[in-house]
C-alpha cells in the first residue's frame, strides 16, 4: 500500500496544505515545532481513524477553525482509492468518506492503509518496565489478529472484575464464593493469550533478528525469548494444558491474593527478553543497540502485517535519526527499500538515497509552491511497489 498525496485543511498548525509522496522513502525536515509529528499523525489518522497523540478528535482542528479536513488519494489492494475524513473541534461526529461514499465508522476501511509508528518513546522500550513491551506486543498482535484482540479485551475485563471482588470482599465476604468461577474463565481465556502470544513473538524475533542483523552489520545475534506464568514449561502446549498450569499456579497464590486484594499471577504480567549474542539487553545493552533492537522489533512488526495481509504497512519513523550512530542512521536513510517510509528530523543536510527530502516550515512545504510538492504521486509510482 502507498499514500499518494494527502490534502490537509486547518489540521493542527496546517491552514491549507497539499503534497504528494514519494513510494520510497519522505524524509521530512523542520525545526522543532514546524508540524512534522503532526503530519505524520494525519497520516497515522487517515488509515485508522486514531490518533496517537490527540485525547480527543477536536485537539486536531486548528485553533479557532470551524472543521478539519485530512483527504488522501492511496494506491492500496491493487486499485487506487481515496479517503477524507472531516473533524468537528465539539460534539459533532466526525465524517468520513472511502472513494466518495460516506461511510459509518472507521471498521469500514481497515486495512485499506495500515501504518506501523515508531516514535522516541518506543526507543527504549527494551530497557523499561515490562508495561510498555507488554503493550508493544499486545497492539501488534490485536492488529493481526482481530480473536486475540476480543481475547485480551474479555480478560481484562474479568481481571478487573476479579480485582473488584478481592476489594470488596472485606466487606462483602459472601463474594468469594463467586471468585472459584472468575479464576476458571481467567484460565481458560489467559491460556488462549498465551497461545497466541508464543507464535507471534517466535515470528516476531525470528523476523526482527534478520533486521538486526542487517542494522548490525551481522555484527550482533538478535533472540527474542518469551516469558510467562513459572507453570507453563511450554507455551507452545495445548490451550487445556495450558488452562492447567495456570489454574495450578493461580491456587498457589490463593492465600496471598487475598492478602494483597490484587490478583497476582496470570499472562497479564507476562513480559518478552531480547538478547544479543547470548547477553540480555536490559541489564547489559548500549543505549545504541537498545535502540537498533527496537526499531528492529517494529520492522518486523511490519514484515509480519505485510506476510498476513499481503500489503505492506506505511513505516512512520518520528524523531529517531538523531538518536543513533552514522552507520544506524544510513541503515535507516537508506537501507528499508521494501514499501513506503516517512522519517521526520531535525538536523538540516540529512539526505535519502531512496526517495526526497520535503522541508517543514510553520505547517507550510518550504521553498516550493504552495500548491503541489513535486515528489511522484501514484502515476509516477506504477503498479507494484
Ligand atoms: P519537534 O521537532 O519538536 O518534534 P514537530 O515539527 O514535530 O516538532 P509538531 O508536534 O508537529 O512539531 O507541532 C507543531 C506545532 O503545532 C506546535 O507548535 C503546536 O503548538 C501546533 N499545534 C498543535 N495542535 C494545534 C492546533 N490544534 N491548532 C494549531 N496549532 C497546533
Ligand atoms: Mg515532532
Amino acid at each position: 500500500m502507498r499514500l499518494c498525496d494527502i490534502s490537509l485543511r486547518d489540521f493542527r498548525n496546517y491552514e491549507q496544505l497539499q503534497l504528494s509522496f514519494y513510494p520510497g522513502v519522505n524524509l521530512i525536515v523542520g525545526d522543532n515545532a514546524q508540524g512534522k509529528t503532526n503530519l505524520l499523525e494525519a497520516i497515522a489518522y487517515l488509515g485508522s481513524g486514531k490518533s496517537f497523540r490527540a485525547q480527543k478528535t477536536g485537539e486536531m482542528v486548528r485553533f479557532h477553525a470551524d472543521f478539519a479536513e485530512i483527504q488522501g488519494n492511496l494506491f492500496s489492494q491493487e486499485r487506487q482509492q481515496s479517503l477524507r475524513w472531516v473533524l468537528f473541534p465539539g460534539a459533532k461526529p466526525r465524517q468520513l468518506w472511502r472513494n466518495g461514499a460516506k461511510k459509518k465508522s472507521a471498521a469500514e476501511i481497515s486495512g485499506m492503509l495500515s501504518t506501523v509508528l515508531f516514535c522516541p518513546e518506543d526507543l527504549m522500550v527494551l530497557k523499561t518496565g515490562s508495561a510498555p513491551r507488554r503493550r508493544l506486543g499486545d497492539q501488534a498482535l490485536c492488529q493481526l489478529r482481530p480473536n486475540y484482540d476480543a481475547a485480551l479485551a474479555e480478560y481484562n475485563r474479568i481481571l478487573e472484575q476479579k480485582n473488584r471482588i478481592l476489594k470488596d470482599r472485606h466487606e462483602n465476604p459472601a463474594l468469594l464464593e463467586i471468585l472459584p468461577e472468575y479464576n476458571a474463565r481467567l484460565c481458560q481465556v489467559g491460556a488462549l493469550l498465551i497461545s497466541y502470544r508464543a507464535r507471534f513473538y517466535e515470528s516476531l524475533g525470528k523476523a526482527a533478528g534478520e533486521y538486526h542483523s542487517q542494522f548490525s552489520g551481522g555484527a550482533e545475534d538478535f533472540t527474542l525469548e518469551y516469558k510467562t506464568v513459572s507453570t507453563v514449561k511450554d507455551p507452545f502446549a495445548p490451550v487445556g494444558e495450558l488452562n492447567d498450569a495456570l489454574l495450578e499456579h493461580l491456587n498457589s497464590h490463593y492465600r496471598a491474593e487475598l492478602e494483597s486484594s490484587q490478583c497476582l499471577t496470570g499472562p497479564h504480567k507476562d513480559d518478552f527478553s531480547v538478547y544479543l549474542s547470548g547477553i540480555d539487553l536490559k541489564a547489559y545493552g548500549s543505549q545504541g543497540q537498545t535502540r537498533t533492537a527496537a526499531i528492529s522489533l517494529k520492522l518486523a512488526q511490519r514484515e509480519l502485517m505485510r506476510r498476513e495481509s499481503g500489503e505492506e504497512p506505511i513505516l512512520l519513523l518520528d524523531d529517531v535519526l538523531s538518536e543513533l550512530d552514522p552507520g544506524r542512521q544510513d541503515f535507516v536513510l537508506n537501507k528499508i527499500v521494501s514499501g513506503q517510509v516517512f522519517i521526520t528530523c531535525c538536523e538540516p543536510g540529512r539526505f535519502t538515497k531512496l526517495g526526497k527530502t520535503i522541508e517543514i516550515e510553520k505547517g507550510k512545504v518550504k521553498n516550493l509552491a504552495p500548491r503541489i510538492y513535486e515528489g511522484g504521486g501514484c502515476e509516477a509510482a506504477g503498479g507494484s511497489i
